[in-house]
């Protein structure tokens, strides 16, 4: 399936590492002109060596007011991807205030507020653009020491299907994919026991995790016209975990 980008700009959010530094490359190989917008300034320098052509951007989107002033100068976007997230496994009984604003802050909040902006944008210049969320298994199934990433995953779900209904009148589709277990640094943190990977590879009946190619073919799919009457998805990536 030939998919091209040309001409058209996009938002990655969380393009440093992982599965957010694997989609904006594959965008760039199809010919997009990518910001890429993080955290670590190091992580984003290293992508820029690689890619000149990448623009880079660092902030922490945790920060409402900064992130809003950085996302208001950029100018317009055709496409936004949404990956950036963080992640703190515990226990529910131990699960704290603290961790529960921090990942709700960056992993549902600034989706608002970002979208928010570059929606915005969008509907006065009259692009009909498009919108992925990364998602997770996790906002659908219950996972060990994951309560407040579950909960947060849930409500990007349905901030996912809000923008659905909002935008798509301007054109505008927003869906999301939920993967499973991806090896990246992310996932090292919940999944590198052999015996809580074992458990959970044996709930995914194609008994392994996914690869970051996998998840960045779904994203590049609902990104493009390949797609044009998809709009308020969530897409497991799970090799059929949520089918059991
Ligand atoms: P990584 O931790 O490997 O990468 C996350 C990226 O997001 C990093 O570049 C990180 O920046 C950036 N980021 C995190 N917090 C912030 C912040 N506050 N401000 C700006 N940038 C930030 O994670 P993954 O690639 O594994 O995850 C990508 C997405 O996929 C996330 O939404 C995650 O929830 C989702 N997902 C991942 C799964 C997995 O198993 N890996 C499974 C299901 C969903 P920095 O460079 O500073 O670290």
């Amino acid at each position: 399936m030939e998919i091209s980008f040309k001409g058209k700009r996009i938002l990655v959010t969380g393009a440093g590492q992982g599965i957010g530094r694997g989609i904006a490359i594959e965008l760039w190989r199809a010919g997009a002109n990518i910001v890429a917008l993080s955290r670590t300034r190091s992580h984003l320098e290293s992508l820029q060596s690689e890619y000149p052509s990448i623009e880079i951007v660092s902030v922490d989107i945790g920060d409402w007011a900064q992130t809003r002033q950085l996302v208001e100068s950029l100018g317009q976007f055709d496409a936004l991807v949404n990956n950036a997230a963080v992640a703190c496994c515990e226990p529910f009984l131990q699960s704290t205030s603290a961790n529960f604003n921090r990942t709700f802050d960056v992993n549902v909040k600034a989706v608002l507020n970002i979208s928010q902006v570059v929606a915005k944008k969008m509907v006065e210049n009259n692009i009909h653009g498009t919108i992925v969320n990364i998602s997770s298994q996790a906002s659908k199934a219950a996972l060990q020491d994951h309560a407040i990433y579950s909960a947060s995953k849930a409500a990007l779900d349905a901030l996912t299907r809000s923008m659905a209904l909002e935008l798509g009148p301007h054109g505008i589709r927003v869906n999301s994919v939920n993967p499973t277990v991806i090896m990246t640094e992310m996932a090292k943190v919940g999944w590198s026991d052999p015996v809580k990977a074992k458990e959970m590879l044996s709930k995914i009946p194609l008994r392994r995790f996914g690869e970051v190619s996998e998840v960045v073919n779904a994203v590049v799919f609902l990104l493009s016209e390949k797609s044009s009457m998809i709009n308020g998805v969530e897409l497991p990536i799970d090799g059929g975990f949520l089918a059991t």
